[in-house]
């Protein structure tokens, strides 16, 4: 490491190193991979004579004067003018540019008459006198493109530019012609291997930093990327399959006893649809497997995905072993539990609720009975991964609403299993995402698409409407009420929030119950209440004793009412797309025509144009894709939640080739059991560790190679 630290440049002393430590570069290795965020075309400069007043620009000119050394106390101003290059003296026009520079000796020093500049910098123009005060100045022959580094905590561009300058080119201020390239060779080492390399026409590593760093031209700047993000995505998906090779040396339960699952599907009041039963019969054939199913099972909202996961309890339950059903939210459980308990004790199973308000005496009962084998199906929230919960012998482990739970809750639920063994792993997510970047997100997982809706499904037919409209739009829903359907309205308020956010919703509650619904039953719900209240509440929004349901968003995920047909989204543009999509799944649940009102009095454009878009799509993997493209993975998937590395230079969102190249070239690495042990991948090896120590953080597992 020593060898590599940063204190090898010349110009960078201790001090030097501190500031730079602090941006996360303590390597000669940590600095190249500190990439521009942008470019400035030096091709292109501005002449001083159509300087304006406040401009910040880019100007080449030559120096036309001397430098000018003035002191006051400690500090010492450098001045000298510059002018155009062949510049005649146009009378009534500007033709000089006086440059200040502060205490900067050396860089004085080395300004001669003559010398041409390249000035980057403020103008402050005063009558017929320009001047710009302490410039980025470049020395020498025009040169292209000129990186522009992120700053952080007081490093300066001129630091890191000199800083890659000596690094690549042993000097500072190189004149660009006659640069010889002095870069290391160990520092820029190949990942790739040379067939990659040719297939994919990437240039190599250590060209692509040259040209990231240095580009003559924006194609430089794009081969280097290219290059660089195939790179990142190649070492992300080889770590991503080790760890799902690793998963599979793993021992699991044995479910492969048959079930009889054809006795399941009579028990339904509905056809199961043909992506349903193959999804099942996908998980089935991991059972038979030694090693656990770590599978993820991606459908639209109101795809059905609950069944799927019943079909697979019953399954278990007659192998003789345990399962467990884990949601993000206390609703969701409470509902899980109400509409699986008929349908599964039905067939044999016994099951229970665990929340976090559950009562210390009745999770004691729980944990009694689900050690002594007594439970079949455990459903709850995040409390179900509490230490003290042990089973008899949980044998599979399914989540809801996968991207709330990290990776690691995900591994931690598997450990659930007897002694020796890992328990089978199934993730249903309501949030669709493009398959490419499935591949990127849960490129650890097997997965499986229902790609088809239950028959008989009308599509959600969505308006966006301005206030102005309440009146209206009210009247609607009390006429739809007492014919006897039912409606959620959903009121943008934090949940986290403090009383005032919940006295808001009651008070919203009160006004639209005394201005337009009278005589209507309008309840409200928020993810304050206990669990009691949230019980009785859906129960009877359930039973239909509710008919207007006022809620916070803690209904978007999976609350299923079939006879609710209308759901309107108040303040709509405060919501991203696929919420929007996740609330408006609530209704259309059943064989009855269903509306989406978006309520906005938002005045700007884009967020009109996006709902506008929202209206007009009921296909969530459209809605994920375009939410994603406006977020950024980072906003979509939840701050640290979605065990998403970072990436430098890859897009996930834009680069789907790449994604897609690099998965197959991933799988032809790996099909050699012993890859890593050959010389020629030593330097990919250590990439991949690197890129997975860097990534640390707690939603990513340890890879172990
Ligand atoms: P999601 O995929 O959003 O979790 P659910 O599992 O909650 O969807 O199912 C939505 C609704 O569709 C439920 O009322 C469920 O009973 C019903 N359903 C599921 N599968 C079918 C089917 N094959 N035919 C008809 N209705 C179905
Ligand atoms: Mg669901």
């Amino acid at each position: 490491m020593e060898a590599y630290a940063i204190t090898n440049i010349s110009g960078i002393g201790k001090k030097r190193a501190e500031l730079l430590k602090k941006a996360g570069i303590e390597t000669l290795n940590d600095l190249l991979d500190y990439f521009p965020r942008n470019y400035l075309d030096l091709s292109n400069p501005v002449k001083i004579k159509e300087l304006n007043d406040g401009d910040s620009v880019f100007v080449s000119a030559v120096v036309c004067s001397a430098v000018i050394e003035k002191r006051i106390k400690n500090l010492v101003i450098y001045k000298f003018d510059v002018s155009d290059i062949n510049c005649e003296d146009n009378f009534g026009s500007i033709s000089r540019l006086t440059i200040k520079l502060f205490n900067q000796k050396f860089l004085a020093s080395s300004i001669k008459e003559g010398m041409l500049l390249h000035l980057i910098g403020k103008v402050n123009i005063s009558g017929f006198k320009a001047e710009m005060t302490s410039p980025i100045i470049e020395f020498g022959k025009d040169f292209g493109f000129k990186a522009i580094y992120p700053l952080k905590n007081g490093i300066s561009q001129t630091l890191l530019r000199n800083a890659f300058k000596t690094l690549f080119f042993g000097k500072f201020n190189p004149d660009f012609e006659s640069d010889e390239i002095t870069l290391p060779a160990e520092l820029a080492e190949e990942t790739l291997p040379q067939t990659i390399l040719d297939k994919y026409k990437l240039c190599s590593k250590a060209e692509a930093y040259l040209k990231i760093h240095f580009p003559k031209s924006m194609e430089d700047v794009e081969t280097a990327k290219r290059r660089l993000a195939f790179e990142e995505l190649f070492i992300f998906q080889t770590g991503l399959l080790l760890m799902k090779k690793r998963i599979k040396t793993q021992k699991a339960p044995p479910l492969s006893k048959d079930s009889d699952m054809q006795y399941f599907y009579g028990l339904l009041p509905f056809e199961l649809t043909f992506a349903q039963k193959r999804v099942i019969s996908e998980a089935l054939e991991d059972f038979k497997k030694p090693c656990p199913m770590s599978r993820i099972v991606q459908g639209d909202v109101g795809s059905g995905k609950t069944i799927v996961a019943a079909a697979l309890f019953y399954h278990t339950k007659k192998n003789g072993f345990q399962s467990c059903l884990m949601v993000p939210t206390e609703i969701l459980a409470i509902q899980h539990y109400n509409d699986l308990t008929p349908l599964l004790n039905n067939c044999g199973l016994r099951l229970a609720l665990l929340t976090g308000s559950t009562t210390a005496k009745e999770k004691k009962r729980i944990k009694q009975e689900l050690a002594a084998g007594e439970i079949d199906l455990l459903i709850g929230t995040h409390a179900l991964i509490e230490n003290s919960v042990e089973f008899k012998n949980l044998a599979l482990a399914i989540t809801d609403e996968q991207h709330r739970f990290g990776v690691r809750q995900r591994a931690l639920l598997s450990e659930k299993g007897e002694e020796g063994l890992s328990a089978h792993v199934l993730v249903m997510s309501a949030t669709p995402i493009p398959r490419t970047l499935a591949l990127i997100l849960y490129g650890d997982l097997d997965i499986s698409v229902i790609d088809e809706m239950p028959k008989g499904r009308k599509k959600v037919s969505t308006f966006l409407l301005d206030s102005s409209y309440n009146q209206r739009m009210y009247q609607y829903i009390k006429k739809e009420a007492q014919k006897g359907f039912q409606a959620y309205v959903v009121c943008p308020l934090v949940e986290e929030g403090e009383d005032e956010n919940l006295k808001a919703v009651t008070a919203f509650a009160d006004e639209i119950r005394r201005k337009y619904l009278d005589g209507i039953n309008v309840e409200f719900l928020h993810g304050k209440m206990s669990g009691k209240e949230k019980d009785k509440l859906l129960k009877a929004f359930t039973e239909n004793k509710i008919s207007v349901l006022v809620s916070t968003t803690v209904i978007e995920v999976g609350v299923n009412v079939p006879n609710s047909t209308i759901m309107i989204i108040q303040n709509a543009e405060r919501f991203g797309l696929s919420q929007l999509h996740q609330l408006r799944g609530r209704v259309g649940r059943g064989s009855k025509k269903s509306y989406c009102f978006l309520i906005s009095d938002s005045k700007n454009e884009q967020s009109i144009e996006r709902l506008k878009a929202f209206c007009k799509t009921n296909d969530g993997f459209e809605i994920s894709k375009k939410d994603l493209e406006i977020r950024g993975p980072g906003d979509f998937f939840g701050k640290r939640q979605h065990g998403l590395p970072e990436f430098k230079v890859a897009d996930i969102v834009n680069d789907a080739n790449l994604i897609t190249y690099t998965k197959v070239e991933v799988q032809k690495l790996t099909q050699d059991p012993e890859w890593y042990k050959k010389e020629e991948y030593a330097a990919l090896k250590s990439a991949i560790i690197h890129f997975f120590e860097r990534n640390q953080k707690e939603n990513i597992s340890d890879i172990n190679i």
